[in-house]
């Protein structure tokens, strides 16, 4: 049996815009066909975030909805695990941040265990009650966190929510490598993640990004690791060094081509659902 990797695709995040790289999808529409195009190359999940007219993150409920609707309806043969964030706007308050997870209840949903500076410019905050409220209202409406750790003090954070039932086993982590603020990303702390994850939430998969120039070391890293990756925009705007990429789709092509290469097999939403648990919708 060949090992299967998740590649999740995230395909705009909060921040880079057309003039960091035109090729970043920013209206529902937009979006939508590089989910797709994400989806043909060998992604499994898309995690989303919306934009407002500006540009700028937004937490608007409206926007997730038309987006999941253009997905579905666009593109009825995609049967791609949506994942919705739950972080898309610094400012956004706690009850915005989940409203469109009571609304549109998706699969799977982001979780950041734990708060930190942002981008050396402000503070992203995930106070206890939040992190308490959002736990049960996954529960709810089964929804798979997707815990996103900075550190390795947020894996010990989602142990301390695991015990007291805020969180279900088995977890599933994303590693987020080498961001502003957050542990830097190179293969010896992707491996000291892994075993600090395998220490305090046994039986628990996983799945990583590197931001910069850490992105390929973290790929070849989760392959060999037996871990599942994450790449796109919202993590890379450069496809190597002086390189703008040319879409999303273009790194979900280079992480599939890795997989294989490595004589793993690229995991079908079905075949993640499967490995996550998911409840299918
Ligand atoms: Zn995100």
């Amino acid at each position: 049996m060949k090992r299967k990797t998740i590649i999740t695709a995230a395909v705009t995040g909060a921040w880079p815009k057309k003039e960091n790289n035109p090729n970043v999808p920013m209206t529902p529409s937009e979006i939508a066909d590089d989910v797709y195009a994400c989806w043909k190359a060998g992604a499994a999940i898309a995690h989303l975030h919306m934009r407002d007219e500006n540009g700028n993150g937004t937490m608007n409920t409206e926007k997730f909805r038309e987006t999941v609707n253009l997905i579905r309806t666009r593109y009825p043969e995609c049967d791609i695990i949506l994942n919705l964030t739950t972080s898309g706007d610094i400012n956004a308050d706690d009850a915005i941040r989940m409203a469109h997870i009571k609304e549109l209840k998706p699969e799977m949903a982001s979780y950041d265990c734990g708060s930190m500076n942002w981008l050396h410019s402000g503070v992203f905050l995930n106070t206890p009650p939040f992190l308490e409220e959002c736990g049960y209202l996954f529960q709810e409406t089964n929804t798979k966190p997707e815990i996103e750790a900075f550190d390795p003090g947020m894996i010990a954070n989602a142990a301390y929510y695991l015990k007291k039932g805020v969180l279900k086993a088995p977890l599933h982590f994303q590693f987020c490598m080498g961001c502003a603020n957050g542990i830097p990303g190179n293969m010896k702390n992707l491996l000291f993640m892994k075993e600090t994850m395998d220490a305090l939430c046994p039986g628990s998969t996983w799945s990583c990004f590197g931001v910069g120039h850490s992105a390929l070391e973290m790929l070849y890293g989760a392959v060999a690791l037996g871990g599942h990756i994450r790449v796109g925009m919202e993590d890379n705007v450069m496809y190597a060094k002086g390189v703008l990429a040319e879409s999303n789709a273009q790194f979900v092509e280079r992480a599939a081509r890795v997989i294989r290469e490595y004589g793993n097999e690229v995991a079908t939403p079905a075949d993640a659902r499967e490995i996550l648990g998911l409840i299918e919708k």
